[in-house]
């Protein structure tokens, strides 16, 4: 079968055993064989990697008024979910060694706010944050550790899976990430009952009884099994694109690294990333120059992400760091890094680029 025929079969497979509706073979499948790629006992399919991020803060008991200290340099949905629980957002600037949480700044941050219920620290851009540290932290003050995996399905930390070290840990399959069902996300965790839970919550916190009974608030997040079916299809695939995107990185690193005002992401020996974006950050030269020049050639690129203490919805917020995730979003340029891409995109992409470096 050709790669992309996997997803037609599951999902033919769900059509066939008239397993449309939510839930079925594939959602069961496929958190299974989630499982088993990264490691952890137990998953719960569901819509998204927010929803998944929103069950992992209301199973650690986040409520009104609790303290959340969460990575900065991400994405809005790590953060929105604190906001959903009327919890209070701290952010955490990033270092420069990993682009992901720094541990000193954490430390400052528990020692201001011993009373903080959950930590969430972000894999951003398949690179690892540096987990080890940040557990000895989270773990010295008593805090819950959840990981916001949603960008380093098939990265490593000391060759283990990202999103297995934390209480919880999360994935995405939206349209953007290394593999996708159009719309998705998983819980992880090696405590069943967190899962269990999850799954309630999920569907709509239905007791078990013949009518419909609820003693508890629910949500409509659970997984469909359609979308499960392109999952189950999707897993088959990582491990290739993980080394098509490793290909895109090295190729730009080769072309671009002899430039002086280019930076490459951070390399580190503990972390085998998924290589997921390819970034850089520039000296001496404005990322708006390479993104615009890109975009005259109709070639899509991005600044890195805005750090969440610089959004105008959350900077009341407080805040522990100094510049590192204001440089980097200031500073860096998410190449293009689409599987699809041909040698020949590659090196347009590169020549373009190289012809801004030059001054031309
Ligand atoms: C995509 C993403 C999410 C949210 O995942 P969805 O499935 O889109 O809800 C969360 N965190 C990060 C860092 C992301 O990139």
């Amino acid at each position: 079968m050709s790669d992309e025929g996997y997803e037609q079969a599951f999902v033919q497979e769900a059509f066939d055993t008239n397993w449309i509706a939510p839930l079925g073979e594939n959602v069961n499948k496929f958190e299974e064989e989630l499982a088993d790629l990264v490691n952890i006992d137990h998953a719960a399919a569901l819509s998204s990697g927010t929803a998944a991020i929103h069950l992992a803060l209301k199973d650690t008991g986040v409520d009104k008024g609790d303290i959340v200290l969460c990575q900065s340099l991400t994405f809005s949905a790590t953060a929105n979910p604190i906001i959903y629980q009327g919890a209070i957002p701290v952010f955490i600037d990033s270092d420069f060694a990993t682009w992901n949480m720094d541990p000193v700044y954490l430390r400052k941050a528990l020692e201001k706010y011993p009373q903080t219920k959950a930590v969430i620290v972000v894999h951003l851009y398949g690179l690892s944050a540096a987990i080890d540290e940040i557990q000895a932290i989270c773990d010295e003050y008593g805090v819950t550790l959840i990981e916001d995996a949603a960008e380093s399905l098939g990265t490593t930390y000391k060759d283990k899976a990202t999103g297995t070290f934390g209480k919880y840990g999360i994935y995405s399959f939206n349209g953007n990430k290394i593999i996708t069902t159009s719309g998705g996300g998983m819980l992880v965790s090696n405590d069943k009952e967190a899962i269990d839970k999850a799954r309630f919550w999920a569907t709509q916190s239905r007791d078990q009884a013949r009518h419909y009974q609820h003693s508890e608030l629910g949500y409509n997040y659970r997984m469909s099994n359609i979308v499960a079916g392109i999952g189950r299809g999707q897993l088959k695939i990582l491990a290739d694109r993980v080394k098509k995107k490793n290909e895109i990185y090295q190729f730009y690193k080769k072309e671009l690294e002899a430039f002086e005002q280019v930076s490459f992401m951070p390399e580190n020996e503990w972390n085998q990333p998924n290589f997921w974006l390819s970034c850089i950050t520039l000296k001496g030269v404005a990322p708006e120059e390479i993104m615009d020049a890109l975009a005259e050639d109709d070639i899509e690129s991005r600044p890195i992400w805005k750090p969440m203490h610089m959004q105008p919805y959350f900077e009341e917020y407080d805040y522990f760091g100094d510049k590192v995730s204001q440089t980097l979003f200031e500073t860096g340029v998410c190449l293009p890094s689409d599987t699809k891409m041909t040698d020949e995109d590659l090196e347009r992409v590169v020549k373009i680029i190289k012809k801004v470096l030059a001054g031309d």
